[in-house]
């Protein structure tokens, strides 16, 4: 690892002032991505510091009846809060799908939503990838791309975002509360993370020194109604194949509402708006489920090991509909 300062903030502002001012400066949260970077050298920070102790730490209630989530929350204490679990259940069911329970209780909602790829190229610092070399070229193009992207992918990149609870958070409206040198500024989750076009080393829309200080749920009746299934290659400790958020309210045998966000086939958290589109309204039936599916997978461009996602994407999409209808247990 190479040598690096470490700072530990005590003021927000403070905090975002020291990283603005150094190029090479990160914050650290806790610490499960960031520091496995900086051991295998995908990460060489000058600078690094801890947010931790900054008030960040609490989940309160909005007067607009949201919830506003501090970016220092530990994920276990996320997916454990009443509120959470009893008005947002996705997320809840997101959150405890990822990691470890170890994990869980170090990683906190800011970092979660930064982590990075694990494509096994980007980490491997031996082998060329645009991402954390920009210009070195894809090994994932024609290498091993089983885990890969088969929507929104680039002839630069073709990673795959790595988080459940961003999944989540996107099919729940979220905003991520951000501070800047300039001050606040609040982005809608949808537009929080970049397809990768020509500059794929940028995951987020962040600009350096920003601090994620807290991300907002509104208050949503569908959200209650709302669940996380995940398709991995172990039952746990292992990152999705396909994973999918949805939320669906139905009246009278007709779909009134729907939110539905995919993981696991883009460089950003899939919003299906095809599917969502093609939903509302609809009778609430499988031949609607499974034109819905169709529909938001149309586009799919599959690499040469991952073609199975595409499939693999509209059942679990049209098995998760099909349970939320019956209001069977996820
Ligand atoms: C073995 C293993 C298995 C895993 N499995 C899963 C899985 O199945 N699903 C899943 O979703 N995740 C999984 N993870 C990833 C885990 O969820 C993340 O490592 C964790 O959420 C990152 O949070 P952190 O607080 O530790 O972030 P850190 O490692 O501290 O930071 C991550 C990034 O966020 C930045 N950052 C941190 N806080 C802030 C802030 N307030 N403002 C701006 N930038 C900030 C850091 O600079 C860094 O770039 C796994 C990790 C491991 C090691």
């Amino acid at each position: 690892m190479s040598p690096f300062d470490y700072e530990r903030a005590i003021d927000a502002s403070a905090a975002v002032a020291r990283v603005s001012a150094r190029p090479n400066a990160v914050f650290l949260g806790g610490g499960t991505n960031l520091v496995d970077h900086m051991r295998l050298g995908v990460a060489r920070p000058e600078l690094v510091v801890d947010v931790t102790r900054l008030p960040f730490a609490r989940i309160e209630p909005l007067r607009d009846g949201g919830v506003r989530i501090g970016a220092g929350v530990r994920n276990s204490d996320l997916a454990a809060d009443r509120t959470i679990r009893s008005r947002y259940p996705v997320l809840s069911q997101a959150l405890l799908a990822g990691a470890s329970g170890q994990l869980r209780n170090l990683a906190t909602t800011a970092g979660n939503l930064l982590q990075r790829t694990r494509c096994a190229y980007f980490q491997d610092v031996t082998v060329p990838c645009n991402k954390r070399e920009p210009g070195s070229g894809c090994s994932a193009m024609e290498g091993h791309n089983r885990d890969h992207a088969i929507l929104g992918a680039s002839a630069q990149c073709v990673a795959v975002h790595p988080s459940d609870m961003a999944v989540a958070l996107v099919a729940l409206d979220a905003t991520v509360v951000v501070l800047g040198r300039q001050g606040e500024r609040r982005i809608p989750i949808a537009d929080f993370h970049r397809l990768p076009g020509d500059s794929p080393q940028r995951d987020s829309v962040l600009e350096h020194g920003e601090l994620i200080t807290a991300v907002e749920l509104p208050a949503s009746p569908v959200a209650a109604k709302s669940a996380y299934y995940k398709v991995r290659d172990r039952a746990s400790y292992a990152f999705a194949l396909v994973s999918v958020a949805a939320a669906l309210q139905v009246s009278d045998g007709r779909v009134e509402e729907v939110r539905i966000a995919f993981g696991g086939i883009a460089h950003k958290p899939w919003r299906a708006t095809r599917a969502e589109a093609s939903l509302r309204g609809a009778p609430a039936t499988d031949e609607s489920y499974r034109r819905a599916a169709q529909a938001e997978l149309a586009d799919a461009k599959p690499l040469k090991h991952n073609a199975f996602k595409i499939p693999l994407a509209r059942n679990t999409l049209r098995m998760l509909l099909r349970q939320l209808t019956a209001g069977a247990p996820t």
